[in-house]
């Protein structure tokens, strides 16, 4: 895929600006460029337009990336949509009518000062670099990069009581203490790192400093702390977090949401606070379909987050983007978790969660597995075991693998493929919002100076007018308002007309039935006409204005 920048590293956030503002001056009709937030780190949320002509005037598609700070690749996947778009819509007229049909916004980085810690030090961190629940580092063993060489890994620490010994066939690998292993040597496995006050015995783990989870603060489905560790004090507590939901409440011409994250490789979509099956049918169809879409071009299943992602379905965690946006807003929207190590590996998809629980050698296996690959694919990222003089713990050995950049994101040989199918996915999505066309106008004389005057819209997309079930049950706007603005005096019909909702070609209940027969049955109209009488000699102009929440503002008009 055509690009302008390349897509094999991880941009820190001067490069991203840096392309971002590139975008902006080359490209100034197309895409406009906008800072939500600075943050306390003195760095932008930038937000992207990318629109062919005014884009409050169309429907319009949402993507996002960087809720969570290590999970890089979501915002390399946003560049690389913005990347592709721009570069090629002058010689693609499939992206030049894209455009033109639907306004695209892109949240690149949302949080830009959790991404620079990630991708400048060693250290892992859930969203931001902001102290939470304690202002200092509590006691206890944490990571630290000890052995300078740029990553956290990992630390065996002997010990008689230890959980952990080596693979007797693979020191590199390490295994469980089996129920009867009594006699040998022994580990404590931990993160490299060290230990703020005493040396406990055992070895106290501190709490991470930095727990802020931005897709724990959204305020829909929110919970407090002990529910959901990195919620926040109360919802939108984060500056980023309101940034985007006043963003989104700003452009309600949004009709489809995909936020990226990483990792896993699987399409999740809401609702994430109760099954699927106690949800409208016709949206989750939708969710599926669309859905299925994302499995063709990523090689990704597409599943519900409550009945096939969490592992706990009574005190699951929420306050998600995902279900904010369908839930409270009925905005369609898909979490995407990009590149799967696992599966390359040869340990399997972990979603949906299988019933069985894989066993402890099961997992042996999976850990070796993941090792060979990264040896294979990665090897710069695999760290031999060395010991180490730790300075409070005296000899340990540290080893392992480099988590970041090959579990929780792509090595950078693989990134530009990853980026590639995220592209490719979202790019087919942002089609399915709702698009209103005028597909007739006519005037008529049928009297001394009266005419009679018909409109016909058409909704040409998958998704209907009111873009989900959901949002009618929220009692959201959804009705298509036609208004007509002329000097002649109406004689028949409302100045001002509403059509409650067009369908779309998704609501049509068909499919292949019993004996492979193919039938439509009845459906609800994706098409409507409504008329007017109006009195006024002939010459005189009559304009009309259309004007729909989710899928667009029209302008037409015509001379008696
Ligand atoms: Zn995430």
């Amino acid at each position: 895929m055509k690009t302008t920048f390349t897509y094999d590293d991880y941009y820190t956030y001067a490069t991203l600006e840096e392309h971002l503002q590139f975008f902006a001056s080359t490209y100034p009709q197309v895409c406009q460029l906008e800072s939500l937030l600075v943050t306390p780190k003195g760095r932008h949320v930038y937000a992207v337009t990318l629109s062919i002509g005014d884009p409050a005037a169309k429907p319009a598609y949402y993507i996002d990336g960087n809720t969570h700070a290590g999970e890089v690749t979501g915002s390399m996947a946003a560049m690389h949509t913005i990347d592709y778009l721009l570069t090629n819509m002058d010689s693609d007229p499939k992206i030049h009518a894209l455009l033109e049909r639907v306004t695209i916004y892109v949240i690149p980085r949302l949080s830009p000062d959790g991404a620079e810690r990630y991708l400048t030090s060693a250290y892992s961190l859930r969203s931001v670099d902001r102290p939470y629940l304690s202002k200092t580092q509590q006691p206890g063993l944490y990571e630290e990069d000890m052995d300078q060489n740029g990553i956290i890994a990992m630390m065996r620490v002997p010990s008689p009581y230890g959980a952990w010994k080596k693979d007797p066939h693979n020191e590199a690998v390490m295994i469980k203490r089996a129920p009867d292993d009594l006699e040998g040597e022994f580990y404590q496995v931990y993160a490299e790192g060290c230990v703020e006050g005493e040396v406990t015995n055992p070895l106290k783990v501190a709490p991470a400093l930095w727990g802020l989870d931005f897709n724990r603060n959204y305020p829909f489905g929110w919970y407090t702390e002990n529910r959901q560790p990195g919620a926040g004090p109360y919802p939108l507590s984060n500056p980023e977090n309101k940034a985007v939901v006043d963003f989104v409440l700003s452009h309600p011409n949004i009709g489809g949401v995909a936020t990226h994250h990483t990792n896993g490789g699987i399409i999740l979509y809401p609702p994430g606070t109760q099954s699927s099956s106690k949800a409208s049918k016709k949206d989750m169809r939708f969710f599926r379909e669309i859905g299925a879409m994302g499995t063709e071009e990523m090689g990704y299943g597409c599943i519900n987050i409550f009945d096939s992602f969490f592992t706990d379905q009574e005190a699951y965690s929420s306050g998600a983007f995902d279900d904010w946006c369908y839930q409270s807003q009925g905005i369609p929207a898909y979490t995407i978790e990009l590149w799967d190590l696992e599966v390359r590996s040869g340990c399997g998809c972990p979603w949906p969660v299988p019933k069985e629980p894989k066993t402890t050698a099961q997992k042996a296996e999976d850990y070796a597995r993941i090792l060979a690959w990264c040896q294979e694919n990665a090897p710069e990222a695999i760290l031999p075991w060395r010991h180490f003089d730790h300075p409070q713990l005296g000899d340990v050995e540290i080893g392992g693998f480099d988590f970041k950049m090959t579990y929780q994101n792509p090595p950078r040989s693989f990134l530009c493929q990853e980026v590639e199918k995220a592209t490719r996915f979202t790019l087919r999505m942002a089609a399915t919002v709702p698009c209103l066309k005028i597909t007739n106008l006519k005037q008529y004389q049928v009297g001394e100076d009266v005419w009679k005057i018909e409109l016909s819209l058409a909704n040409t997309s998958y998704l209907p007018t009111y873009v989900s079930d959901m949002l009618m049950e929220l009692k959201l706007p959804h009705a298509i308002e036609v208004k007509l603005e002329t000097e002649a005096e109406i004689v028949m019909g409302e100045k001002c007309q509403t059509i409650e909702r067009l369908e779309g070609y998704g609501c049509i209940p068909t499919d292949y039935s019993y004996g492979a027969k193919i039938r439509t049955n009845n459906y609800e109209p994706i098409e409507k006409t409504i008329s007017w009488v109006v009195k006024a000699p002939s010459g005189t102009s009559v304009s009309i204005a259309i004007d729909s929440p989710k899928a667009g503002h029209l302008k037409t008009g015509c001379t008696l």
